[in-house]
């Protein structure tokens, strides 16, 4: 019987959407020696990553940070602003947008869900039409606030967030505007202020390139003025004893300290490069990844290229192959893990990251694992998606900006 040898030599690849791969840089600059967090060098460490976070959110205003995984995000962006009762208006682009709703049902709210309509329900991005037809029916503003995902990691579909706040402005609707970007901060362009989100949430294992252990709440003017009378309980989560700590770097319970150092190294790497060459660094390997998938012959899970995700690409698999006996084949023979369906396409696809600490080479080996357990499981493959990427990236040299790329 063939036994699992989980210590193959060489570096295991973790290509599913988050957690990511994580930097040396920002390893090394975790191992540190945990410091006093109501000294000193701790001050002026939670300074400095505040006002890094604000960069990358594209935000003038408060960024909160909490020491856990992104759920208690979510549930922070609600239980800051909302009272028991509240109706919200959800759109269910896939996976992530089912459990927040359920979260936010937990949590005593009504939520009422808008989904892609026909039969490519986790296929496409928030349509913003259907949110504002829905608002402008809501003429006595019963529903305080519209929740979307900008980048949907189940599917790897993103969604148009400035076309959400149009939509909400154009039925002059007082709702406001929580987004998820837990997958989507650090690779894909996100801009909190200029998108007009109210409470914008993400977490640290995604594009910041860190483990998991760090989310984030960052918020507008009017989400901290609904949260002055929003009566959900919160106490740990509460944004006000919070915000008064930050305001000379330290909060009022005991922060994550080494995660807080990876961070901090996770922004100079970030902000050193550039947000506008770190969004095209993503969009490049995606077309490359892509171009691998196209070559296979196989289906993208995002049935529209428009929104095709610069975080992960959802690959379906034909008729008859379990996307899940695909990703154990290639895990136990190529030492690469891939992200598994969630929900309802459990077994119909599986998911490529091309996220954290990559590199074209990387990328090339995770694909050539894709190739090499697609054909062991038995899919015709209409052609080498490996040669396709390759030809990708040599023809497109990184570090080069697309005209009119930002
Ligand atoms: N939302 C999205 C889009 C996610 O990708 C995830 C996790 O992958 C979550 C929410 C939940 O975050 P966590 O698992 O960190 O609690």
């Amino acid at each position: 019987m063939q036994t699992l040898d989980l210590h193959p030599t060489g570096r295991h690849y973790l290509q599913i959407p988050g957690p990511s791969p994580v930097p040396d840089r920002i390893l090394r600059a975790m191992s540190l020696p945990t410091i006093d967090h109501r000294g000193p060098e701790f001050g002026a460490l939670g300074l400095k990553v505040l006002a890094d976070m604000q960069k990358i959110f594209q935000t003038r205003q408060p960024v909160i940070i909490y020491p856990s995984s992104g759920t208690g995000a979510w549930e922070a962006a609600l239980a800051n602003t909302l009272s028991p009762g509240d109706q919200l208006l959800m759109y269910e682009t896939g996976h992530f947008a089912a459990l927040w709703q359920k979260l936010a049902m937990r949590l005593g709210l009504e939520t009422e869900v808008l989904r892609h309509p026909g039969p490519e329900v986790w296929r496409h991005g928030v349509r913003a039409d259907l949110i504002e037809e829905r608002l402008r029916a809501d003429s006595q503003h019963a529903i305080k606030a519209v929740c979307v995902v900008h980048n949907e990691t189940s599917t790897g579909v993103t969604s148009d967030i400035a076309a959400v706040r149009r939509a909400i402005d154009a039925a002059r609707h007082p709702a406001l505007l929580l987004v998820d970007t837990i997958s989507g901060l650090a690779s894909a362009d996100y801009r909190h202020d200029e998108w007009g989100a109210d409470v914008t949430i993400s977490g640290s294992q995604k594009g910041l390139m860190l483990p998991p252990g760090i989310s984030f709440n960052a918020v507008s003017s009017k989400a901290l003025e609904a949260s002055r009378t929003a009566r959900l309980p919160k106490a740990f989560w509460a944004w006000d004893e919070i915000i008064e700590s930050n305001r000379a770097g330290y909060w009022p319970s005991t922060p994550n300290t080494n995660l807080l150092y990876g961070l901090s190294e996770a922004c100079d790497m970030l902000l050193a490069q550039g947000l506008p060459a770190v969004f095209a660094r993503h969009r490049r390997w995606a077309k490359g990844v892509r171009a691998a998938v196209n070559a296979w012959g196989l289906p993208i899970q995002c049935a529209d290229p428009a929104v095709y995700s610069p975080v992960l690409t959802g690959v379906m698999t034909p008729e008859g192959i379990d996307a899940d006996a695909v990703r154990k084949t290639i895990y136990e023979r190529f030492d690469c893990s891939l992200g598994t369906g969630l929900g309802k396409v459990k077994g119909r696809m599986f998911r490529i990251g091309h996220l954290g600490d990559c590199n074209d080479l990387t990328l090339m080996a995770a694909l050539s694992g894709c190739e090499m357990g697609l054909k062991l499981a038995g899919v015709k493959l209409a052609g080498s998606g490996v040669l396709a990427a390759m030809d990708h990236f040599s023809a497109h040299p990184a570090g080069v900006l697309e005209p009119g790329a930002v």
